[in-house]
């Protein structure tokens, strides 16, 4: 990872749109959420049969919404920020908890059983319904970002010499 370039200015673009929820954004090595730091994280790696089961999801849910995983898996990791005081403190370690011990029991390759599961989490439930009702209800914005961001993809990756 570190010897990616261009991380900087991709980096800035995602920035520029998250600024307006509060929050900073940073190239990871997955998509996270990391509330104690008002921070998400994000990257260009993601598992894709994570992506493919995540996006199964929210276009069920959303078949109005069309965008890029990249956004949906961007607003989504927000959606966790924003909906956060629906849940008890204890509900939060709850879900925490439970949620580790369905990886332990389950393979990590049975991915569709597993993402079945988790999307019935109400915290996920909550974090991509706020996803979907703000891209509804903002597809200007979304489209002028998702416009910006592919722009920086597509540099980020031909600094890298990757096909997007
Ligand atoms: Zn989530």
């Amino acid at each position: 990872m570190s010897k990616l370039k261009g991380r900087k200015a991709l980096t800035k673009v995602v920035n520029e749109f998250v600024e307006q929820f509060g929050v900073t954004a940073k190239f990871g090595k997955e998509f996270q959420a990391v509330p104690t730091k008002n921070r998400v994280d994000f990257t260009l790696a993601e598992n894709e049969e994570l992506i493919k089961q995540f996006m199964e999801n929210a276009e069920m849910r959303f078949p109005q919404v069309h965008a890029h995983p990249f956004i949906w898996l961007l607003l989504h990791e927000i959606g966790h920020m924003e909906t956060i005081h629906y849940f008890t403190i204890e509900e939060q370690w709850r879900f925490i908890n439970k949620k580790k011990k369905l990886y332990k029991v389950l393979k990590t390759d049975d991915y569709a059983l597993v993402s079945e599961w988790y999307q019935l989490f109400p915290d996920e439930y909550m974090a991509t319904l706020w996803a979907g009702n703000y891209m509804m209800e903002h597809t200007e914005e979304v489209a002028k970002f998702n416009k910006k961001l592919n722009k920086a993809i597509m540099k980020f990756c031909k600094k890298n010499k990757i096909t997007p």
